[in-house]
């Protein structure tokens, strides 16, 4: 549900409004008040304004691509931290096979200084979308249209016991930073011959050959450190929903010894007994639990009524990315449900990339009374399946029919013959595509 413009109003005048806009807003809820201080930040001048909510894999893309193509609109990038932690290479971090996060850190200076982009660092609260406006913690700001790209919150209603210190013992690690840092610390704290869980939600989530790749490098560190250790994978899904083939060859051939993959959803948990439930009548007694609960487009778009009526994910054209339920905004990345004809195009960082171009052609387009453009995008993931190697995937998305069709795929031999060679790929596109975000 977005605020009409009767109550925007009548709620800016509310001084309590802060706190209690963040926290309704963090519970995925419309806020029932918005921010408190009625400033105008960042006043809007004559000049045509597109606002971008999320500096990640879509938004800093976006924001680029802009202002890149038409200087003469103004971009304001709007974004809670002064940093980026990159979920893509998080797993090799957690795995021990990094010695920190700074080469998934970037910074947002040099892309605001390179391209005029305006930062606001503040927490977006509530979108009016009558009025146009966006509220945050610092204040509310003008849009003539509004990119909302601000990744994946979680369902955790859906697992019993699942509170707010929830992640703190079983760390999800489904965001990059101090979750990652946790569940490492976790695995390096843990006796040998303790068992791990990693808990796999049902479709769709955040990056699908992501919970497997964690598997095979977390393996990898208990057969090298803790041998007498054991990792249970327990996934909600009928079946490995990303590169079976060649995840299981993995498993099999490396990790025989560490690795079992069970069919089962984590209903209940239970961090003081340290406890996870499963749909398949079994309790696992767990000294890490990395337990990854179920997906939903960030709050923001929920808060801001862009979702479709499960409140999951928020339905978008595929061609401009705008939202068919609220004119002007568009969305990127994880938040989006697209329409698609066969293949969905997978939450993913590369997609966002490919997504957030499209989209800042198709504004500047719109803007300029312009023909817009369909997409034409591609999608590759790289997974490592041991230290020195890594698989893909990779496919090429068109639109068709106003739906985004798969027109053509490729995967990794079976055999890993060029694995050690898709790890360097890998390594090459993180580099590559975090240089492109922060510059
Ligand atoms: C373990 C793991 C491994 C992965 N590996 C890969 C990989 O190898 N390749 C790949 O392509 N993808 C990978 N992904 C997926 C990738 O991380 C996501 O698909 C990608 O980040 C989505 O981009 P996004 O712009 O939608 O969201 P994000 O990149 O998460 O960006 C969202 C941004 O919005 C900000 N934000 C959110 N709400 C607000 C608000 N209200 N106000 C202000 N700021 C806000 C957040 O702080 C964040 O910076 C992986 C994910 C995981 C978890």
């Amino acid at each position: 549900m977005t605020l009409d413009r009767r109550n925007f109003i009548k709620l800016l005048g509310g001084a309590s409004g802060l706190a209690l806009a963040g926290h309704a807003a963090a519970q995925g809820k419309a806020p029932a008040v918005s921010a408190g201080s009625a400033a105008e930040i960042m006043p809007k001048g004559s000049a045509r304004r597109v606002v971008v909510i999320g500096g990640g894999y879509g938004g800093t893309i976006a924001a680029k691509y802009l202002r890149m193509l038409d200087k003469s609109i103004e971009v304001v990038l709007i974004e809670r931290n002064k940093e980026f932690v990159s979920c893509p290479f998080s797993n090799f971090y957690i795995a021990g096979l990094m010695p920190d996060m700074k080469a998934l850190t970037i910074k947002y200076d040099k892309l605001a200084a390179n391209h005029g982009i305006k930062m606001l660092h503040a927490d977006a609260t509530a979108i009016d979308a009558a009025a146009k406006m966006v509220v945050t913690s610092q204040g509310r700001l003008a849009y003539d249209r509004l990119i909302v790209s601000p990744g994946i919150d979680f369902m955790t209603d859906e697992i019993e016991g699942y509170d707010a210190r929830t992640p703190e013992i079983f760390p999800h690690a489904w965001k990059a930073g101090p979750q990652s840092a946790l569940l490492r610390k976790q695995l390096q704290a843990m006796k040998d011959g303790g068992t791990v869980v990693i808990g796999v939600p049902l479709m769709p989530f955040r990056c699908p050959p992501g919970p497997y790749e964690r598997a095979c490098l977390i393996s990898s560190y208990l057969k090298k450190h803790k041998p007498k250790s054991k990792l249970i994978m327990l996934d909600a899904n009928p079946d490995v929903v990303s590169k079976k083939g060649l995840f299981t060859k993995a498993w099999n051939s490396y990790y025989k010894d560490i690795f079992t993959y069970v069919g089962g959803q984590i209903t209940k948990v239970d961090t003081k007994a340290k406890i996870v439930v499963a749909d398949n009548f079994d309790d696992y007694e767990v000294a890490v639990a990395n337990v990854i609960p179920p997906q939903r487009a960030g709050n923001i778009a929920v808060a801001a009524g862009l979702t479709d009526d499960k409140k999951r994910w928020c339905p978008v054209d595929a061609i401009s990315f705008e939202s068919t339920i609220h004119k002007d905004i568009h969305v990127l990345g994880d938040a989006t449900l697209l329409p698609s004809d066969g293949g969905a195009m997978p939450k993913s960082g590369y997609s966002a990339n490919s997504q957030a171009k499209v989209c800042a052609i198709n504004i500047v387009a719109l803007m300029n009374d312009k023909p817009t453009t369909e997409l034409s995008a591609i999608n590759a993931c790289y997974s490592a399946v041991s230290e020195t190697e890594s698989v893909s995937v990779s496919h090429v998305f068109k639109v068709v029919n106003g739906k985004i069709k798969i027109t053509a795929s490729a995967v990794s031999p079976a055999d890993f013959s060029i694995a050690k060679t898709e790890k360097a790929y890998g390594e090459s596109w993180l580099k590559n595509v975090l240089t492109e975000m922060s510059t």
